[in-house]
């Protein structure tokens, strides 16, 4: 059952139009998109327009007012917030493009521009700069952007008078609003060519190569976006640019794996050398990292290592995990067998059954899906 329209807008049973009227206004600024990205907003500014479109009609209103929203069913009503595509759509339909000042007529914005960009692992540690090279749309330096050949003479347009918007009346639910739109003669510049630039065939831009810098934020991680505002292609007749969106790969690294904050190595340590305790060396960003590995170390445990992971912000960084892989000797000759035999021979169950092995480890992981 829909809510009561009154209660929805926040207005006295008594209101009158111009109080109706204002509490629909403040509530749809609230709402509009571009204020408001709450998931519900949308929903929340069709119930507040429905609520609107009975209120402000009289006989709808006394409709409502003396059989509730059954009755105004029964009249054949039927609200007209649903069905538009769009959200943005919607809020035309009721205010005009003028609504909070946004679209209107003109020149058309630059659009939006997605490249990507490739890192190593290594990049996002340490940071730095990164080339980014992509084609865009920018203006046309000949001519500055006016698309006339230069002591070429530039005739006002005669649809819109200089303007470059015209205004369009277009009905909506609530009567007839007013609607600024691009003028279709001169495409929103206002003014006519007469003699069009070469370099961009009148347009005022082309397309070009570009090629910026950009500072690599420190533990940005794969699939995220860096937005750069203004640097997405150039609107029409000095319309504002859109914005340049960079997509973030980073390249699998052959020793590190991030998660996370985290990174991962993974490390062979020889049984004997793991048995005794031993230090070893892997290859980090800055040269090599010495990970003690103690005495006893069993397959897949994991040597710690604090502040060589992720870079996670003023200038702490996640750990370093090195997850030890146990390498069992193998194609030993005579006399390594000896000496491992009579090592076996040696060994007694205090030796073997030390916590921490494979098994054990299996038998926690399972209690704790159990
Ligand atoms: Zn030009
Ligand atoms: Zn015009």
């Amino acid at each position: 059952m829909p809510r009561d329209p009154y209660e929805v807008l926040g207005v006295q049973r008594d209101a009158d139009d111009s109080q109706i009227k204002k509490a629909f206004r403040k509530m749809a600024r609230e709402l509009h998109p571009d204020n408001n990205d709450a998931p519900d907003a949308e929903d929340k500014f069709k119930e507040a327009a429905t609520a609107y479109e009975i209120l402000s009609d009289s006989e709808r209103r006394a409709t409502y007012d003396r059989y509730g929203h059954d009755g105004l069913r029964g009249g054949g009503f039927q609200s007209q917030a649903e069905g538009f595509g769009s959200f943005s759509d919607l809020f035309s339909a009721f205010f005009g493009d003028s609504f909070g000042g946004g679209g209107g007529g003109g020149p058309a914005v630059g659009e939006d521009l997605l490249v990507r960009l490739d890192l190593d692992l290594e990049q996002t540690v340490k940071g730095g700069e990164a080339s980014l090279n992509f084609d865009a749309i920018v203006g046309c330096d000949t001519c500055e952007g006016t698309g006339a050949k230069q002591g070429s003479e530039v005739k006002q347009c005669d649809r819109c008078g200089g303007a470059g918007e015209l205004r369009a009346v277009t009905r909506t639910p609530f009567g007839q609003v007013m609607r600024a739109v691009a003028c279709d003669r001169c495409g929103g510049r206002g003014s006519l060519i007469q003699d069009p630039c070469d370099t961009c065939r009148g347009e005022g831009r082309i397309v070009k190569r570009r090629d910026i810098k950009i500072d690599i934020p420190l533990g940005i991680a794969h699939g995220q976006r860096i937005r750069l505002r203004g640097e997405g292609h150039a609107g029409e007749a000095g319309a504002p640019s859109g914005d340049l969106y960079v997509q973030i790969a980073v390249r699998q690294h052959p020793v590190f794996t991030r998660d996370g904050d985290n990174l991962i190595a993974v490390a062979s340590v020889a049984a004997p050398f793991a048995a005794l305790g031993t230090t070893i060396e892997i290859d980090g960003f800055d040269g090599p990292i010495e990970v003690d590995v103690p005495a006893g170390a069993q397959p897949g445990e994991e040597v710690r290592l604090a502040g060589l992971g992720m870079p996670r912000g003023r200038g702490d960084r996640g750990e370093l995990r090195v997850v030890l892989d146990i390498v069992i000797p193998r194609r030993l000759d005579e006399r390594q067998r000896e000496l491992l035999q009579a090592f076996a021979d040696s060994l007694e169950d205090r030796n073997t059954k030390a916590p921490g092995g494979l098994g054990e480890r299996l038998r926690r992981l399972a209690g704790k899906r159990r």
